[in-house]
């Protein structure tokens, strides 16, 4: 099977499975946007990684200057918060809540297991 046939076949899936699309909201179409400048800036934030990391191609490499991962944290961190602002979600107590639940469960690993208990 060629790509023409093959889009050709998809495209004809897509009529039948596909939902009902409908027309997003302003504040929809911001999410969907943050969303995916969301991604967008973690696949940068990875392609610095993989700099630092010398896992990258040497025409990279020889382009990469260590500061823009500062950047490229930042610009996640910004649009993360962007995102959760559009979503309308309180990005402090997600946080808090988050960071508590994640002590827990290490307070929780660092109990020592009672060899008493029965089962
Ligand atoms: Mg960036």
């Amino acid at each position: 099977m060629d790509f023409k046939h093959l889009q050709e076949k998809i495209r004809h899936l897509n009529e039948v499975i596909r939902p009902q699309y409908r027309l997003y909201t302003p504040r929809e179409k911001e999410i969907l946007t943050k969303t995916v400048k969301l991604n967008e800036e973690v696949g940068e934030l990875c392609n610095d990684i993989l700099a630092i990391l010398k896992l990258q191609r040497k025409a990279k490499l020889d382009k990469f200057d260590k500061r823009n991962m500062y950047e490229e944290f930042a610009d996640v961190i910004i649009t993360a918060i962007q995102l959760a602002t559009a979503a309308g979600v309180d990005i402090d107590r997600a946080v808090t809540d988050k960071l508590k639940k994640i002590e827990k469960r290490l307070d929780n690993h660092k109990k020592p297991v009672d060899t008493n208990e029965t089962v």
